[in-house]
């Protein structure tokens, strides 16, 4: 097929934030992007806390984040977990970390019929043209090369038609088919088999500042609860079940959901005066399956696939948004590398696939640790500090970083301006943390003084700390022999530099 033959350079199916954001990164490079969505927005979808990386990583290379701000969302300076060995509540804050320095410490909770409206309407303000209620039936193949080159849909009218491109990007989420024809199977976790039951409630209790908005989550003897404060009124609440438990779901749902809370008394406390939501969008109590999963492979030539269609990982610590979006950055590069020309297609997207599996597994290598109930969160840290392989950060640190979403060594996933101009200042809060007494430093101060704190004295002063986390900054080594690294303008793919002499 020639160039003037494909109707678009890039086809991208579904509009929740994977595909938004790629076809976002794609047409900003002057590609002419066809983003086609079932549904029409806005929607309904789970998957409301995020993490600062999304919102101060993602969403800034995407210029969204004034509209974030303007939209008052809950803001979200970390969790609240009971869980593990240790009976009291403990909390963490993306503050400790000094790759979420300043504005980056906090991230959102978000409505997500309204997150995913933001994003999807920046894509059309970028050049993006976006079909909504158009649903993708399947993709088409080049008879002589086998090369995908478009796909086959149906709009509002119900009419089938096709268009042809030079990539179909499958941003199509977890429902779809459509990552069947990528070839290879769909591999689901041995360890992740769980079902999750959840609704909506007005009127439950608060956390008192300054965590008024962190995600609560809770293990009980069937597997455990979040709590998500999503306006000062509204709070997504659900429940994850172990499949031993399985059968508690069982009947009907309302009761199911409810019956469930009262067995968990942390839960049932903060929901003594609300009220269950029963109309509109958050009156339904619904079911999903969220078994963790990953495609064993994810592109061939014409297609690629990015976000839940290509894994998806438990959702205890809020990184399906985080790996959606990632994915969309990292599959954009490749893309436009790719369109650019000059380096080959098969090196562009395997260094897309390899980036992704990494942050996957660490995920996932870490959740399996995580969901051991018989250690503290003390234990936990440790093996954060193992799974990321940070041999600079402390443990509490390794923690923080990972479950913000800032364990890949991306610049673009951390706020810039908070990780390189202002290291010092954040330094000198983590001193100032450090020095404080025990009293003034409120939930993590237990945390502080076991992990942090130790970690930080340990090692003597501020300066020799702040030397060694600027050597983990260093993007430009290639994560893979022969691999590529982030191009300057953090949208495409380039050779790393050379390495110097000795
Ligand atoms: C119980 C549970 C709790 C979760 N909690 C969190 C959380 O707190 N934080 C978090 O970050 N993540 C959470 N997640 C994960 C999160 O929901 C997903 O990872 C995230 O929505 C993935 O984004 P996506 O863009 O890849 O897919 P989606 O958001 O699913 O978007 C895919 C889009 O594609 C459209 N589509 C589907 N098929 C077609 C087709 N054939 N043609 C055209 N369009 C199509 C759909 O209508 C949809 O709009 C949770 C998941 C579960 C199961």
């Amino acid at each position: 097929m020639t160039d003037r033959e494909y109707d678009y350079d890039v086809v991208v199916v579904g509009g929740g934030p994977c595909g938004s954001t790629i076809s976002t990164l794609v047409a900003m490079q002057g590609h002419r992007v066809l983003l086609l969505e079932k549904e029409r927005f806005p929607r309904y979808q789970i998957g409301e806390s995020l993490l600062p990386s999304t919102v101060h990583g993602i969403c800034r290379i995407l210029g969204v984040e004034e509209d974030l701000r303007r939209a008052n969302f809950m803001p979200k300076r970390g969790g609240t977990f009971r869980w593990g060995a240790n009976p009291e509540p403990w909390t963490f804050s993306f503050g400790l970390s000094s790759k979420f320095a300043g504005d980056a410490a906090t991230a959102y909770q978000v409505e997500r019929m309204r997150f995913d409206q933001i994003l999807l309407d920046n894509a059309r303000r970028k050049g993006v043209e976006v079909r909504e209620e158009t649903s993708v039936v399947d993709v088409l193949t080049d008879a002589d090369t086998d090369r995908v080159d478009g796909v086959r849909y149906a709009g509002p009218d119900g009419v089938r038609r096709e268009v042809r491109s030079r990539y179909v990007v499958d941003a199509s989420g977890n429902k779809s088919r459509i990552h069947t024809r990528v070839g290879g199977q769909r591999r689901y976790s041995e360890f992740f088999r769980n079902l999750a039951l959840f609704g909506y409630f007005e009127g439950g209790k608060r956390m008192p500042a300054p965590n008024r908005g962190n995600i609560l989550a809770v293990a009980f003897d069937a597997g455990w609860f979040w709590y998500i404060p999503l306006t000062e009124e509204l709070t997504s609440v659900g429940v994850v079940l172990m499949p031993e438990a399985l059968d508690r779901a069982q009947g009907d749902r309302e009761k199911a959901l409810l019956d469930l809370i009262q067995q968990c008394p942390m839960i049932a406390d903060c929901l003594s005066d609300a009220r269950r939501v029963t109309e509109g969008p958050y009156g339904e109590i619904r079911v999903r399956k969220d078994y963790s999963y990953i495609q064993e492979k994810f592109w061939r030539p014409g297609l690629v696939l990015v976000g839940d269609a290509a894994c998806f990982i438990d959702p205890v610590f809020s990184s399906g948004v985080h790996l959606a979006t990632y994915s969309a950055l990292l599959a954009a590069r490749s893309i436009n590398t790719a369109l650019a020309g000059g380096v080959d297609e098969s090196t562009c997207f395997e260094e897309f696939e390899v980036r992704y599996r990494r942050e996957y597994a660490r995920f996932h290598d870490f959740l399996v640790a995580f969901y051991d109930m018989h250690q503290d969160e003390n234990s936990y840290f440790w093996k954060a500090k193992k799974v990321t392989n940070n041999t600079t950060a402390s443990e509490m640190e390794s923690f923080v970083e990972l479950v913000g979403g800032g364990s890949s060594n991306e610049a673009a996933l951390v706020s810039s301006g908070a990780y390189t101009g202002q290291r010092g200042a954040a330094y000198q809060e983590l001193a100032e943390l450090v020095a404080q007494p025990v009293g003034t430093a409120g939930e993590d101060r237990d945390l502080l003084r076991s992990t942090l704190a130790r970690s930080v004295s340990k090692e003597g002063t501020r300066i020799q700390v702040q030397a060694e986390l600027g050597e983990s900054t260093d993007e430009n080594v290639p994560v893979r022999q022969g691999g590529l690294v982030p191009s300057t303008d953090g949208l495409h793919w380039s050779s790393p530099p050379p390495r110097p002499a000795g």
